[in-house]
């Protein structure tokens, strides 16, 4: 194949740093059984290690060229490909081979709604290794408090322990992006009955009101939820803003309303 043009429409930055690849296979740490889905492969900078750990891997990605040259390389019986949007993929297709291992170089320009998108799979999940933004992944791992934490450091703790592991330079990636990025590794956390969202579109909804408009106070921004008496009645000061409250205070307070 003539090599090929990285299309930005893809966020297609691929990995050329053998250090990186190498420190994000160790951080995966991929054993024969495992049952392992990269997003992603692209040209198979990561692919191709994992499968030398890995019996079987199963891919997704959604540049013909990029799944022809796949094909080239790869034998069938050792990579399944997935031809099509991440997105849209339903990860409960593969629930009987066990828990996933997901991994990818993640394409930037999607990398929210595919972590949205994969909360919802979180019980068919045993772990899962990203490479992100490092701004994203800032938001993603971030404190109360702090000026990072918003709806995504909440829906995504909610659901998982996250950790973030190293940063990897721009100059890692052809073509170089403008930003630095980072690893991060996800686990699904064992929600007990007091830390889970007995309704979660409602959490969803009222975690998503909350950070709207993060410098008003919570009384103004979930009044269409009850506003001051929803807060008073959990002990929450009216005049708290989204950012001072933990996650468990998300779920307490869509709680109260699901019990109503
Ligand atoms: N894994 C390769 C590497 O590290 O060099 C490529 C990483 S590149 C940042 C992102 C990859 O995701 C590209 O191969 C791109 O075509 C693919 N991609 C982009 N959008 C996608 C989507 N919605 N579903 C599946 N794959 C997608």
């Amino acid at each position: 194949m003539k090599a090929h043009q990285p299309r930005r429409r893809f966020g297609q930055n691929f990995l050329v740093s053998p250090g990186v690849i190498r420190k994000i296979v160790a951080a995966i740490a991929p054993r024969p059984g495992d049952v392992v889905v990269e997003i992603g492969p692209g040209l198979g900078a990561l692919t191709a290690p994992l499968l030398l750990r890995l019996d079987h891997l199963f891919v997704i990605e959604i540049d013909r060229d990029l799944i022809t040259h796949l094909r080239r390389h790869f034998p069938s019986e050792r990579l399944t490909i997935f031809d099509g949007d991440a997105l849209r993929f339903d990860f409960g297709l593969l629930e009987g081979d066990g828990p996933l291992k997901i991994v990818g170089n993640l394409p930037y320009n999607i990398s929210s709604p595919l972590l949205f998108h994969l909360t919802r799979f979180a019980d068919r999940i045993a772990e899962m290794h990203f490479m992100l933004q490092k701004e994203v992944v800032d938001r993603m791992v971030a404190a109360p408090g702090s000026g990072a934490y918003g709806r995504l450091s909440v829906m995504l703790q909610y659901r998982f322990q996250l950790e973030r592991l190293f940063i990897v330079p721009p100059g890692a990636f052809d073509p170089a992006p403008k930003v630095d990025s980072a690893v991060v590794r996800m686990i699904p956390r064992k929600l007990g009955a007091g830390e889970t969202a007995r309704d979660e579109a409602l959490f969803s909804r009222l975690v998503t009101a909350a950070f709207s408009q993060r410098r008003k106070m919570l009384r103004n921004t979930l009044k269409e939820f009850g506003g001051e008496s929803l807060l008073a009645a959990q002990g929450i000061a009216p005049t708290a803003r989204a950012e001072e409250l933990p996650v468990e205070a998300y779920v307490k307070l869509s709680n109260a309303l699901a019990a109503g």
